[in-house]
């Protein structure tokens, strides 16, 4: 079977059955741990479109999953059908952000490309951090801005959980030529937690608005 599933279609899966684990662990009430199972269940197949009879097969039957144990290896056998985020060209970086002249980037084929809904790093050159979001047709989008390092407890504007924020700010270019306007907003200071929160692409994208409106 042929990978079908999005890192954030898999951490919507991931958090639905983490709920129904914790449910089986913190009830004793039969009535309520089913209930919470298949809420869990139609919640997945509500998002993921599961088109193959051995795509629906792998995810029919997620009562079979009741503790932590489960969860773990279901999930590293569900891994093997996760669409990785994309190794990006040079050229595509450059695209993405041509402001930044000399871009420094981790080796992405370091990180778990398949946990990742989107990619950020901090270039070392220009200590902007750089947000680079995968669009459909293969394009990317990139958002480059500075972020604080004092952090808090808030809700993130990526993922919208509630974690370790800090400020995020980005410069706009205004209505007249030569003119720029900054726009913050607090977002997750780990990347890996935000990406992990994020179970819908679509949070990501209504980021991406909020800062082009
Ligand atoms: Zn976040």
């Amino acid at each position: 079977m042929e990978s079908f599933l999005y890192p954030d279609q898999y951490h919507h899966i991931e958090q639905q059955l983490y709920r129904s684990v914790s449910a089986q662990a913190n009830s004793i009430d039969q009535g309520v741990i089913q209930a919470v199972q298949e809420l869990a269940q139609e919640e997945i197949e509500r998002t993921v479109r599961l088109a193959s009879p051995e795509q629906k097969q792998l995810l029919a039957n997620l009562s079979a999953i009741q503790d932590q144990e489960d969860m773990r290896r279901f999930l590293q056998q569900l891994k093997q059908y996760v669409i990785p985020f994309p190794i990006v060209s040079d050229k595509q970086l450059e695209k993405a952000f041509p402001k930044i002249k000399k871009l420094h980037t981790p080796a992405i084929d370091e990180l778990d490309r398949k946990e990742m809904v989107y990619w950020r790093w901090v270039d070392k050159g220009s200590g902007k951090t750089c947000i680079l979001i995968p669009k459909k047709e293969g394009k990317f989008t990139g958002i480059e801005g500075y972020q604080e390092l004092s952090q808090q407890k808030g809700v993130c504007s990526i993922c919208n959980g509630l974690e370790e924020v800090s400020l995020f700010t980005v410069k706009k270019k205004g209505q007249m030529r030569g003119m720029y306007s900054k726009k913050g907003n607090y977002i997750c200071k780990n990347p890996e937690i935000c990406n992990k929160n994020l179970t819908n692409i679509d949070s990501l994208y209504a980021f991406v608005d909020t800062l082009n409106a």
